[in-house]
């Protein structure tokens, strides 16, 4: 890229204000990472953050469970035993079921199975419509990732990479 020492201006409208924010250089690195080698993800239409998630649909405490976290505002629920039977008798539209998905873990409307992780019950309904996902982590190609590169462990990656540890694949939180 010719213009990579020059710097990008952008601007965003801020209460009223032309907020004028120069940032740095373009990264040197293709694709999604920045000069780091940190994956950076942008939520898309009907994704939500795990915060945002927090502030719309306020998740309740567990009031079952035999271990409280006294510290936690909210916690998961069980997919077993005395918990799953009270999720079960919920409204699943206070229901989001934290999955684990091929490549990233996210939260889903509703009373969920296949490969679920664990429950919320949320004191705020959501309502039926456009489906929105709460995006917990995503897996992405490591920089290191190479498709030639598989050894006997299944792993795309080199061998102690800082970022992947050689499995050729980089988990992203978002938030
Ligand atoms: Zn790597």
């Amino acid at each position: 890229m010719v213009d990579e020492e020059v710097p990008r201006s952008l601007c965003f409208p801020v209460g009223g204000f032309l907020l004028s924010l120069t940032i740095g250089a373009a990264p040197v690195s293709v694709g999604l990472h920045d000069r780091t080698g940190h994956q950076m993800y942008e939520l898309s239409e009907g994704e939500l953050s795990f915060e945002s998630w927090v502030a719309k649909y306020r998740p309740l405490k567990n009031h079952i469970t035999k271990y409280p976290d006294p510290s936690a505002d909210f916690d998961q629920f069980e997919t077993y035993g005395e918990e799953w039977e009270f999720i079960k008798t919920q409204d699943p539209h206070n229901v989001w079921t934290y999955i684990d998905g091929d490549s990233s873990s996210l939260l889903v409307q509703g009373t969920a199975y296949v490969n679920r992780i664990s429950y919320y019950v949320c004191e705020v309904p959501w309502i039926d419509g456009p489906d929105e996902t709460v995006v917990i982590s995503i897996d992405s190609e490591c920089m290191c990732f190479d498709s030639s590169r598989e050894d006997e462990d299944g792993e795309y990656g080199v061998d102690g990479c800082d970022l992947c540890g050689g499995s050729g694949y980089a988990t992203e939180y978002v938030d």
